[in-house]
């Protein structure tokens, strides 16, 4: 009994004096583990509280027992920890221990991941059976409160989600439901931008790599980007010189470096490196820190699909593949919710003797899959029209924009 006194003394301690409280006070944490933590750096019940599981199991600590320890922690200061929110992991779940869970950790796998992921899938790729990944699917989705949702709980989600700037007043502007008070790219939602060549598409993605990570006070989300790159047409001194126009505008302190640092880029060479990597971003963001990339580009997603892929007799090959590449991209923003934004190249329509002849790549396929459509065309000298094809929400306007030295800037005619 005499432990049982031990554990309850820190209760009778004021909040403020949370860091007095040694690590080997807390009920289930041994000397041995607590010199381990030490021996981390993790010196005070507060930076145990501020490290993540996947950093404490670096230091060699289980996530079951981080787990344990962060909720006693959580139990004897209630008034300091009743906000945290241990974040799910594999083991929450019922039936996973931490072989399993470390198992299919080792192969990408995490709690969201797995809710997301066919049941196909995980039997080919994760080695489950189909029972019992459709029984982890059940329980994860009872804990995360069902299928069901009002729509009420729906209409705040959208009220809380994020926007994030183009850095265009123009295409701001465009992209705005002025009722809602919103405007620019959505947290989490999926955009095509489709036009011929040099019609600005890559410009507005290498701004969007800089704008996501401005703070919210200037209309960022205060996030990494990642770029995918199958052209060749990524440039760093790009995105410098847009990092310092943004910087200049906004009085904006994060260095130019900083900003570079902060977009993660890889180069497709063809499209099965391009599967590859957004296979790999599967892995990669489940076990980085949550919520500290804002937006994947994929520029362009259909290049090498409609190089490798040339010929009407592969055509259905071409859409089967290119299929299961756009719904990898769902997956990563479905789970993480990444906002997510392709550009596409367009072909000229045989079929079509009137108006624009040029259609995007990619069929129907490519069609119904971003929420957002928007086509891009040259206009005179250095601007450029984009047109919304396709939204949910915002009907078929146009704005102009100019591309210029200092980057994607507005336009008023
Ligand atoms: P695409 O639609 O093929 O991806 P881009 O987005 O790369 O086309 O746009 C290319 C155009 O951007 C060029 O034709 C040029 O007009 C403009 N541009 C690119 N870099 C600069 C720069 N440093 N200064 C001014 N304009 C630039
Ligand atoms: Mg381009």
């Amino acid at each position: 009994m005499a432990t049982k006194v031990k554990i309850l003394e820190p209760v009778e301690m004021k909040d403020e004096n949370l860091d007095d409280m040694n690590l080997e006070d807390i009920p289930g944490l041994g000397p041995k583990s607590a010199t381990m933590l030490k021996e981390g750096g993790i010196n005070s019940v507060s930076a145990l509280m501020g490290s993540t599981l996947q950093e404490l199991e670096i230091l060699g600590l289980t996530r079951t027992t981080s787990k344990k320890l962060r909720q006693s922690v959580k139990e004897l200061f209630p008034n300091i920890y009743s906000d945290f929110i241990e974040d799910q992991s594999l083991e929450d779940i019922e039936g996973i221990g931490p072989t399993t869970a470390k198992s299919l950790r080792d192969k990408g796998m995490n709690i969201h991941l797995l809710q997301t992921t066919p049941v196909k899938e995980l039997e080919a790729r994760y080695g489950l059976t189909a029972t019992t990944a459709s029984k982890y699917q059940s329980l994860i989705s009872a804990m995360k409160g069902g299928f069901f949702k009002s729509a009420y709980d729906i209409m705040e989600n959208e009220r809380n989600t994020d926007y994030f700037t183009f850095g265009a007043d123009s295409l701001d502007k465009l992209f705005s439901v002025p009722e809602l008070g919103i405007s620019g790219i959505k947290a989490g939602d999926t955009y095509e931008f489709f036009g011929a060549f040099r019609s600005g598409k890559s410009q507005i993605c290498h701004q969007l790599c800089v704008t996501i990570q401005l703070p919210k006070e200037f209309g960022g989300l205060d996030k990494r980007a990642i770029y995918i790159d199958s052209e060749g047409t990524f440039s760093p001194s790009r995105i410098i010189q847009m990092a310092q126009r943004l910087k200049e505008e906004h009085g904006w302190d994060k260095s130019v470096d900083d900003i570079l640092g902060d977009i993660l880029v890889a180069r497709a060479k063809n499209t099965d490196m391009q599967q590859q990597i957004t296979i790999k971003l599967l892995d990669i963001l489940g076990n980085t820190e949550k919520d500290i990339y804002g937006i994947l580009v994929v520029d362009s997603v259909s290049s090498h699909f409609r190089a490798e892929y040339a010929g009407r007799g592969t055509l259905a090959e071409r859409q089967q593949t290119l299929n299961h590449h756009l719904s990898i991209l769902n997956r990563i923003a479905d789970t993480y919710g990444l906002s997510i934004v392709i550009t596409n190249q367009v072909q000229s329509n045989p079929a079509q003797f009137f108006g624009d002849p040029t259609v995007a790549v990619g069929g129907n396929i490519m069609g119904h899959w971003a929420t957002t459509r928007c086509y891009l065309r040259k206009s005179k000298g250095e601007k450029r029209v984009i047109r919304i094809f396709d939204s949910p929400m915002i009907g078929e306007l146009e704005a102009i924009f100019e591309i210029t030295e200092n980057g994607v800037l507005n336009s008023e005619s």
